[in-house]
């Protein structure tokens, strides 16, 4: 038996309180998503169930309790409290996926600060612009990735502390640094919950876009309704249930799903902090008997790379629940699953900016390989014409994913920038930026992007970001930066570049622009290739035309080029 039972059932009768009187949570009340994801769970008696097994890099594991989540993320809640961390500080995450990431994550909104989580890959721009962008005043970090923080710290004059929490004493620390050793602090069995509210902010994500800068897209507690309900109908999540989510909680997908929606429901969770390989992931599964397992498709497809000889190897037969998001998900890789796994993969379409799962296949329902799905019991899904904003009534005809807001999850606006947030809707309508066609049975079919962001392995990346990056390299004069077809990642970036004078072309200056880009942003951002061009094609009023060199990268059409300055 499945939890969500009959779809069809589910979207007749839907109405939030469903999720409310799950949690006990009643308008006005207040709720605290760090509280909702240990103390309630304790209380409800599962102080000694597994909350986290963890496998770490060099094959180091361990395992915690919910009593041992409840008390850590009391301990660095209390320990920010000492220091002076208050109430809506922004509080930046910049861990590998150790434990601590974990417990930080809770013990931030514990008490009621926001919690701004990002990549540990991320070079010292980008970290930068989020820390500036934020105002940050905190930074939870590890030893390994302390050059970058000390790097800019200089210029953030907002940023308090530096907490290091893998700290050596014979390590000397700087100005603003902190040590914090978890294990050694007297465990704080009781810690004052801030009263956060419904509308209380939890959390900052940074997602990018086509222009400017990324932006923060502010969550708040209230959230919790949907990432528990989703959580418990998409992926099926049960009492006995082991889950591994396999992102990153830098990305949305693993808080909504990596830390809330499974802890607000008292599942155990593993977490695998190493680089991919198949045979790691497949041992993980078998060791740990994972029963189900939220992935991304480029994951996905880099296990059929690997071949299906490999998958005999392993016992994995303790799979009984597949979901994938972040990227489309191919009909050739669902139906890989349903041969080597005896289960498809299910597809789940959601954003940054929505906070949980929109659309999904749904257990127990017919799954179309190569479609998304149908929206969430509660959630109005459309596409819309791009030019009059109508729904679209004729099943198969492209449009514009939008929801009508007012879910829980949805953002509240993006972080010092409410002009950006309000162009987001459209005639009562929150605009994703994707585009899809909808089927005669109600399935969404994914076609792209509505505009330049690249998605590469499910990281959004923005062309704005790179080319800014690039002409910071001192032989570059012009850049350009698309995407460009992958096997593997669906797409990855490519640039195009102008040298200054006298600068030479050659593969040892592509090779030192890649590592440039690569350390100022990150390895997702890093163009995998770069091409030296003499011009870059123009508009008459200058712009440089991405979508002539994107069409010729994917064979397309070109389309208009009517107002080419250098044809
Ligand atoms: P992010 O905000 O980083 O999670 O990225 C959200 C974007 O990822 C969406 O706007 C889509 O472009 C893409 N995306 C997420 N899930 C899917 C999916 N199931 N199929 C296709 N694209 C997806």
């Amino acid at each position: 038996m499945t939890n969500i039972g009959s779809y069809e059932e589910r979207i007749k009768n839907f109405d939030w309180s469903i999720s409310s009187s799950e949690l006990e949570y009643r308008e006005g009340d207040k709720i605290n998503i760090g509280w909702y994801c240990s103390d309630r769970i304790c209380k409800q008696g599962k102080n000694d169930k597994i909350a986290l097994y963890y496998k770490g890099f060099g094959g180091a594991e361990k395992q915690y309790t919910f009593n041992d989540v409840r008390l850590r993320s009391n301990t660095i809640g209390s320990f920010l409290r000492e220091i002076g961390v208050v109430n809506g500080d922004r509080i930046c995450l910049f861990m590998d996926r150790v434990p601590e990431l974990y417990f930080s994550f809770l013990g931030v909104l514990k008490i009621g600060a926001i919690v701004q989580p990002l990549f540990s890959a991320f070079g010292d721009e980008s970290l930068y612009v989020r820390l500036e962008n934020a105002q940050t005043r905190a930074i939870i970090t590890q030893k390994k990735h302390l050059s970058k923080v000390r790097k800019i710290k200089d210029e953030l004059p907002h940023l308090e502390f530096i907490i290091i929490i893998d700290h050596k004493e014979s390590h000397e620390l700087k100005d603003r640094e902190i040590a914090l050793d978890l294990e050694r602090r007297a465990p704080v069995e009781e810690l004052e919950i801030y009263p956060t509210e419904a509308e209380s902010p939890s959390v900052l994500h940074y997602t990018s876009g086509t222009t400017g800068q990324p932006k923060g897209v502010k969550h708040v507690h209230y959230s919790l309704l949907s990432q528990y309900l989703t959580t418990k109908w998409v992926l099926d999540l049960q009492e006995e249930d082991i889950y591994w989510c396999t992102a990153d909680p830098g990305w949305v997908t693993g808080t909504s799903y990596g830390i809330i929606g499974p802890w607000s429901l008292g599942i155990t969770q593993c977490v695998l902090d190493s680089g991919f390989s198949a045979q790691s992931w497949y041992s993980f599964i078998e060791e740990y008997k994972v029963t189900v397992w939220y992935s991304a498709p480029t994951a996905i497809r880099s296990l059929m790379k690997a071949g299906d000889d490999i998958i005999k190897k392993y016992d994995l037969s303790s799979l009984r629940h597949l979901a994938s998001v972040g990227e489309p998900l191919n009909s050739e890789a669902v139906i890989w699953s349903e041969k080597n796994f005896g289960k498809p993969f299910h597809d789940s379409f959601w954003q940054t900016e929505t906070g949980s799962i929109m659309i999904s296949n749904y257990p127990g329902m017919k799954v179309k390989p190569g479609s998304m799905g149908k929206p969430f019991p509660g959630i109005t899904g459309t596409v819309l014409d791009t030019k009059t904003f109508e729904p679209i009534r004729e099943p198969g005809k492209i449009g514009l994913i939008a929801f009508k807001p007012g879910w829980p999850a949805m953002m509240r606006t993006y972080w010092n920038n409410e002009e950006k947030y309000r162009e987001k809707f459209v005639s009562g309508w929150y605009l994703t930026g994707d585009k899809a066609s909808i089927d005669n049975e109600g399935y969404f079919w994914f076609i792209g992007r509505d505009d330049d962001v690249i998605n590469t392995g499910g990281h959004l990346v923005s062309p704005f970001e790179v080319e800014s990056a690039l002409l910071e390299h001192p032989s570059i004069a012009e850049s350009a930066v698309v995407a460009k077809p992958d096997d593997i990642n669906m797409e990855v970036v490519k640039a195009f570049v102008t040298l200054k004078p006298g600068v030479d072309p050659g593969p040892d200056l592509e090779l030192e622009i890649m590592n440039f880009i690569r350390k100022k942003l990150s390895s997702v951002a890093m163009p995998q290739e770069i091409e030296f061009v003499d011009q870059l094609p123009k508009t008459r009023s200058g712009k440089i035309m991405r979508r002539l060199l994107h069409a010729k990268e994917w064979g397309e059409e070109i389309g208009d080029i009517s107002t080419l300055e250098n044809d």
